[in-house]
């Protein structure tokens, strides 16, 4: 079983996002053993991240301050049986260690499922470094503005929540019921729905 796959009984944070767009979402995904269809959104936020690292980079810098960002880093969590990997993870004296996502969108607002991201991570940043976490970033391309999501101790138990009701969910084997049409016409799994 791996961590980073939503095997077994493991979550992935991207598995929190889903559930916080649409419990039927993550549900489809998971018992149809979807995992691996790449959703357009999150791919082209992703290649976007990537193509314009450099430039994110100096926003973030110029913004939060100089510091030093930890690449590569993957959180795991064995008691939440929890993994993830945030596209950024900064460092300096003034925010502390933080976790950074890059969106694209052409809204320039914090989207609820975008802030949960943050809040999973940060469970998963004071798991492995120790310290607290009180806030994290979001970068909206194409825009390259910079938001900060504030995180608090009910935040993140909210994430744990979550976690015990993703994994009874699949345990009910309940189809959860459809979420607001607004939603679905910007779902991917509108056609498996
Ligand atoms: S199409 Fe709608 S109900 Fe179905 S998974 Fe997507 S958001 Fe949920």
């Amino acid at each position: 079983m791996s961590p980073f796959t939503s095997d077994g009984d493991w979550l992935t944070v991207s598995d929190v996002v889903e559930y916080s767009y649409c419990p039927r979402k993550f549900y489809l995904i998971r018992a149809l053993s979807l995992p691996a269809m790449e959703m357009k959104k999150m791919s082209l936020g992703r290649e976007e991240a990537e193509r314009n690292a450099e430039k994110i980079e100096e926003l973030i810098k110029s913004e939060l301050g100089d510091g030093e960002f930890i690449r590569g880093w993957r959180g795991v969590d064995e008691e939440l049986r929890l993994s993830g990997a945030p596209d950024f993870v900064f460092r300096n004296e003034e925010v502390g260690i933080v976790p950074i996502e890059v969106k694209y969108s052409k809204f320039e607002r914090l989207e609820a499922h975008w802030k949960k991201q943050i809040y999973a991570y940060s469970l998963l940043i004071e798991k492995e470094f120790g310290n607290k976490v009180e806030r994290g970033f979001v970068v909206v391309l194409p825009k390259m503005k910079i938001l900060e999501v504030f995180v608090s101790e009910e935040n993140k138990l909210g994430i744990i929540k979550d976690l015990e009701r993703m994994r009874r969910m699949l345990l009910s084997e309940k189809i959860p019921r459809k979420s607001s049409e607004w939603k679905c016409n910007y779902c991917e799994m509108n056609k498996f729905c």
